[in-house]
């Protein structure tokens, strides 16, 4: 079974809002085990709206689409659909109660056009939709008799379904936009509907481990043969700004066989990169390196030359998410002054803030071609130094030291 994802609205494809609501469903796609083969977005247009969803019906035995389903004249996609169903556009009484409804509860009187939000395709069935006006849209429509094999061959028709005259179809299943919407009608009717459609209802977990201190190339040396396709369970590995993301995924009957699965896999992980290894899923280094002050029972003051507070600015969000308040000040450099060495500025941070720790972050230094930035860190068992080598572009250059500086405190303060 293959999924395509359609994502309607001129806000995307003017380019003034991120199609999010795309890579969403294809996530939860991916963990019903349904590979998704085509993202498409498309404008509020109809013949755009047409053209793209008479293709995906082709290709695709399973459409999960989102926008277009609005009261406004813009919002087209129940007459796309009606298109090309080749089905008119009937009231629903059912879909005209549950829209009017909504309004009640809202005590506002419902406008004439909020009606369009109640027109169905004739043999479509009504999604639900408990927080918002328009409900959603789910249809079987068959393929062209010559291209019934075109997505992905006979298990398309036992998969997705097969009509009454035999022929292939593809289930589309139409959201509204509103990303909040979207979510809680696919968690309350799509995703079990394609549960019940698949052929062993079958479980996939993830499991994010998070590295940081050394590039993707050197992290995937480190692991032989464990990032190599069709292991299982499979090990991805992905680097953003740095931080390196390995992303275990383990298919099984239920939760207890995927986590079994991911037990040992994480271990090994683990054991073959050590140090490198600083949290799971959505923690960053600087939650790391709070977790290791508060461990310590220690606290940072800082002081930036060439990182212009990002690290303070990292600190302070990263204790605002744990509540653990462990940077004391931070003070922010245009440059050494008075021949000062980094110790010096550390000591004096750290006395002035009354912190244990005083981290220095000094200026970019230049030398044939090279730019690096000294980082020191002073404690009562003494001082931590490193010297990043600045590389990247943009931002992400200093971004890169800043972390640098978060990683060894976070090493040094336990
Ligand atoms: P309705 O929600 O009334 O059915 P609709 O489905 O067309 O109408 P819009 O009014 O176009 O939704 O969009 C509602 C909100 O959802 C807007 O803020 C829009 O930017 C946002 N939105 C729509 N599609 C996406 C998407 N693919 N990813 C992220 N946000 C989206
Ligand atoms: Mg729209």
């Amino acid at each position: 079974m293959k999924a395509e994802v359609i994502a309607i609205g001129d806000e995307l494809t003017t380019g003034q809002r991120l199609d999010t609501n795309s890579q969403w469903i294809s996530r939860e796609l991916a963990i019903l085990g349904i590979p998704t083969g085509f993202h498409t977005t498309i404008s509020d247009s109809l013949d755009d709206g047409v053209a793209a969803f008479r293709l995906a019906i082709e290709r695709a035995d399973i459409v999960i689409a989102s926008g277009g389903l609005g009261p406004t004249a813009d919002d087209l996609t129940r007459d796309v659909l009606s298109l090309v169903a080749h089905e008119p556009l009937e009231l629903s009484a059912e879909a005209l109660v549950a829209v009017e409804a909504m309004f009640a509860r809202r005590a506002a009187p419902m406008p004439e056009s909020n009606r369009r939000q109640a027109l169905f395709p004739r043999t479509s069935r009504i999604i639900p939709n408990p927080t918002g006006t328009a409900p959603g849209i789910d249809i079987m429509i068959p393929r062209q008799p010559d291209s019934a094999q075109a997505a992905s061959g006979p298990t398309a028709a036992t998969s997705a379904g097969v009509g009454q005259g035999g022929e292939a179809i593809c289930r589309v299943f139409a959201l509204p936009g509103v990303p909040s919407e979207m979510k809680l009608m696919w968690q309350e009717s799509v995703r079990p509907t394609l549960h019940s459609l698949l052929p062993d209802a079958a479980t996939i977990m993830f499991r994010r481990i998070k590295c940081f201190g050394a590039g993707e190339s050197a992290v995937e040396a480190m692991l032989p043969d464990m990032i190599s396709r069709g292991r299982d369970p499979l090990v991805g590995i992905t680097a953003h700004e740095a931080t390196i993301t390995l992303r275990i995924v383990a298919r099984g009957r239920d939760e207890a066989a995927c986590l079994a699965k991911i037990a040992p896999t994480e271990a090994t992980i683990r054991e073959c990169l050590g140090g490198l290894v600083y949290g799971v899923e959505e923690d960053e280094i600087e939650d790391a390196a709070v977790a290791a002050l508060v461990a310590g029972s220690a606290t940072l003051a800082t002081v930036e030359i060439a990182t212009q507070g990002q690290v303070a600015a990292m600190f302070a969000q990263a204790q605002a998410r744990r509540t653990a308040p462990v940077l004391c000040g931070g003070v922010v450099l245009a440059a050494i002054e008075g021949g000062q060495t980094l110790a010096e500025l550390a000591e004096s941070v750290r006395s002035q803030f009354s912190a244990t720790h005083g981290l220095a972050i000094g200026p970019v230094l230049s030398d044939s071609g090279t730019e690096t930035v000294e980082i020191l860190l002073l404690g009562p068992k003494g001082r931590q130094a490193a010297v990043h080598r600045l590389g990247g572009a943009g931002t992400l250059r200093l971004s890169r030291a800043a972390k640098t500086a978060i990683d060894l405190v976070r090493k040094s303060v336990d």
